[in-house]
């Protein structure tokens, strides 16, 4: 399988170099140039696998040219050792659990995935690679956690001071080994900044070879069509079927449209975003006009030029009306988020995060009801990662699971720095020495 670029049809590479590369030199975004369609009794027999079996049935067909069967069911075991449970919260109406990974959050499917992925490419051809990342928060935690102790691979995580969860920021700083951690006094977009220059800085990148894990990677995208296939699965046998995605990057959605392109038969998606409603204005008005993102309640989709955007038309053909037919749009305030999380608390007793909460508020506001419709929203996040956000809504704390009232007390270390260029830089050169 080859993958193309969305602005060049023409430039082909592997999976290997569009891993490797990220991003096409011009700028485009990597898509791979067929969509298997699996046959229907293999959707069928999907239905009584775990995501390791079905991450093998689905993702095969893009990845057995370049691994070999017995690397990909490596990959598939050690990346989705946990589950993503269908919950039932009233007739025709569930809630897909994407948190139950180690950062609790829906980022490590693509995350692990892509870890075992490079790691797997970078043992072939000995390089020593470098992950740089900035991040708010959840991508951080997933990519540090994610490529823990993977053979050939060094993080680089740069977190804006006082600006993540603690959570979060244990989730990054208490590990060592290869990933390292740096504390920017500054905002995200300062960190973004430092690492694009990085990117940018081909003396560096001379003395340590970069790469990036951010959420326009192929090797993010396609891991996480295999939890769509899996709550399918899980729901009652030939009923239609809304799925609802909170989304920022857009890299959830289009991974759900491409399981639906491979067969899984999804009737319909919601695009549900906060104030952020680029997308949302795109399927009502047919103009894509992106905007300085608005900072809310539910920040993990804090984005306000969704960067996935490209990949999700060329699943369309390209043809805003097909999109439209496909997926609608609806936008939320953080008011709204609030009530949406004591609606889903006072009528089904379920504790939901900003999120899961704009998810399940996008299928309140859809006209395919659930007379006719199965209706499921995707949770992508513990509420546990914002307790700040339900306690505001519910007046009560949401509870910490185990593991990580042990992590709250391990004691995390982060080298702190300001946010100049020149010190990421030495820094960088430092360490690789
Ligand atoms: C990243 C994130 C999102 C947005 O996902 P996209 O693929 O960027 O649309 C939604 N919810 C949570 C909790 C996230 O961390």
């Amino acid at each position: 399988m080859k993958f193309y670029s969305t602005k060049n049809t023409n430039h082909l590479v592997s999976l290997r170099e569009a891993v490797l590369q990220g991003l096409p030199p011009d700028n485009g975004l990597y898509m791979p140039t067929e969509i298997p369609v699996l046959p229907v009794d293999m959707i069928d027999a999907v239905k009584g696998m775990q995501l390791p079996e079905i991450a093998v049935k689905v993702l095969s067909p893009f990845l057995r040219e370049e691994l070999s069967n017995s690397s990909i069911a490596d990959i598939a075991e050690s990346a989705f050792n946990f589950d993503a449970p269908l919950v039932h919260l009233d007739e025709n109406l569930y809630t897909l659990e994407l948190f139950h990974g180690p950062t609790l959050a829906f980022k490590d499917f693509a995350a692990r995935f892509m870890a075992r992925l490079l790691g797997n490419f970078i043992e072939e051809c000995q390089q020593k690679l470098t992950i740089l990342v900035a991040t708010s928060g959840d991508t951080g935690s997933a990519v540090a956690q994610g490529f823990y102790k993977v053979a050939g691979i060094d993080v680089v995580v740069l977190y804006p001071s006082g600006k993540v969860s603690p959570l979060q920021e244990k989730q990054m700083t208490t590990l060592g080994g290869n990933i390292s951690v740096l504390e920017v006094n500054g905002s995200f977009d300062d960190c973004q900044a430092l690492v694009k220059r990085a990117f940018l800085d081909a003396e560096l990148r001379k003395s340590r070879a970069l790469s990036s894990a951010n959420s326009i990677n192929i090797a993010r995208l396609l891991p996480q069509t295999i939890y769509y296939f899996r709550a399918l699965a899980q729901l009652p046998v030939g009923q239609p079927v809304i799925v609802s995605v909170p989304s920022g990057n857009f890299g959830n959605l289009t991974a759900g449209v491409l399981a639906r392109k491979m067969g899984l038969p999804i009737n319909g998606f919601i695009a549900a975003t906060n104030a952020n409603d680029i997308v949302p204005n795109y399927i009502h008005s047919g103009t894509f006009q992106p905007k300085p993102s608005l900072a809310t309640l539910s920040n993990a989709m804090d984005v306000g030029n969704p960067s996935n955007f490209p990949r999700l038309l060329k699943l369309c053909n390209e043809s805003y009306d097909a999109l439209k037919q496909l997926i609608d749009g609806a936008a939320f305030s953080d008011k709204a988020t609030l009530d949406g999380i004591r609606k889903l608390y006072v009528d089904y007793q379920y504790v939901a995060d900003p999120h899961g909460a704009i998810g399940f508020l996008g299928l309140e506001s859809n006209e395919q009801n659930r007379d006719t419709f199965c209706h499921v929203f995707l949770e992508t996040a513990h509420p546990a990662k914002f307790p700040d956000v339900v306690f505001k809504a519910l007046n009560k704390e949401p509870d910490v699971p185990m593991q990580f009232t042990d992590l709250m007390n391990k004691k995390g270390s982060a080298v702190q720095i300001e946010a100049t260029y020149e010190i990421l830089r030495d820094w960088l050169l430092k360490d690789s020495g």
